[in-house]
C-alpha cells in the first residue's frame, strides 16, 4: 500500500515539476522577446575610441623643435646611435689621449665602436655625403646620447640632444643668434631674452653658450633662477 501511495506521489510531482519548467521557459523567453523589442544595435555605428594616456613629453619636445626648424630650411637628420670612434670623437677634434674619451664617459662596445655620446657623428657623416654644389648644408640631428654616467635625480646615462649645422657662404654669428633666439622664443614664449656667453668646446671656434632669461621673471632673488 505504501509503495502505491509513494508512486503515485511521485507521479504527481513530476507533473508538477515538467509544468513549472515548461511555466518558466515560456516566462524566460517572452522576457527576451521583451527586451530584444526595446534594445535595438546598430553594427555600423563606430566605437567610441577611449583615449589613453599621451605622447611622452620628449617626444612633444622633440617635434616641437623639429616643426621649428624645418620651417626655418633645415632638414632633419637621424643618425646611428652605436657609432665607429672614429665619427664621434676622430673628427670633434678629440684625438685618443684627450680627457673627454676618459672610459668614465663613454660606453664602448669594442675598442673602436661605442654608443654615441652625442649626436654629432650625424654632422661628420652627413657633411661627408652632401653635395655642396648643390648649396648649403643646414640640418639638425636630434637623437639619443650615451653617458658611461650613474643615475639619479638630475643625471641620466641616457639623454636627448638636438645639434644643428650650417655650412655655407656668408653666415655669420648674427645668423646663430637669431635662429637660436627663434627656436628659444617659439619654445619658451616670445618674451624672453638670451644672451651669448663665450666658452670653448673643442669643435667649434668661436664657441658661446647661450643663456635665456628667466619665464618667472623674478629679478634678483627669484627662487627658480637665483
Ligand atoms: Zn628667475
Amino acid at each position: 500500500m505504501r509503495s502505491v501511495v509513494g508512486k503515485q506521489v511521485n507521479e504527481v510531482l513530476d507533473v508538477l515539476t515538467k509544468s513549472f519548467e515548461e511555466q518558466a521557459k515560456l516566462v524566460e523567453q517572452a522576457r527576451i522577446a521583451k527586451k530584444l523589442e526595446s534594445e535595438s544595435l546598430d553594427g555600423t555605428l563606430p566605437c567610441r575610441q577611449k583615449k589613453v594616456g599621451h605622447r611622452h613629453v620628449l617626444t612633444q619636445t622633440s617635434e616641437e623643435t623639429e616643426d621649428t626648424i624645418l620651417g626655418m630650411g633645415f632638414q632633419v637628420v637621424e643618425g646611428y646611435e652605436v657609432e665607429k670612434d672614429y665619427y664621434n670623437f676622430e673628427r670633434m677634434h678629440l684625438p685618443k689621449d684627450h680627457p673627454a674619451r676618459d672610459m668614465q664617459d663613454t660606453c664602448y662596445i669594442t675598442e673602436e665602436t661605442l654608443m654615441r655620446t652625442h649626436t654629432s657623428p650625424v654632422q661628420a657623416r652627413t657633411m661627408d655625403s652632401h653635395d655642396f654644389s648643390k648649396g648649403p648644408l643646414k640640418m639638425i640631428s636630434p637623437g639619443r646620447v650615451f653617458r658611461r654616467d650613474t643615475d639619479d635625480s638630475t643625471y641620466s646615462h641616457q639623454f636627448h640632444q638636438t645639434e644643428g649645422l650650417v655650412v655655407g657662404k656668408n653666415n655669420s654669428m648674427g645668423d646663430l643668434k637669431g635662429t637660436l633666439e627663434m627656436i628659444i622664443q617659439k619654445m619658451f614664449g616670445a618674451e624672453r631674452q638670451t644672451r651669448l656667453r663665450p666658452s670653448y668646446f673643442p669643435v667649434t671656434e668661436p664657441s658661446v653658450e647661450v643663456d635665456v632669461s628667466c619665464f618667472k621673471r623674478g629679478g634678483s632673488g627669484c627662487n627658480v633662477c637665483k
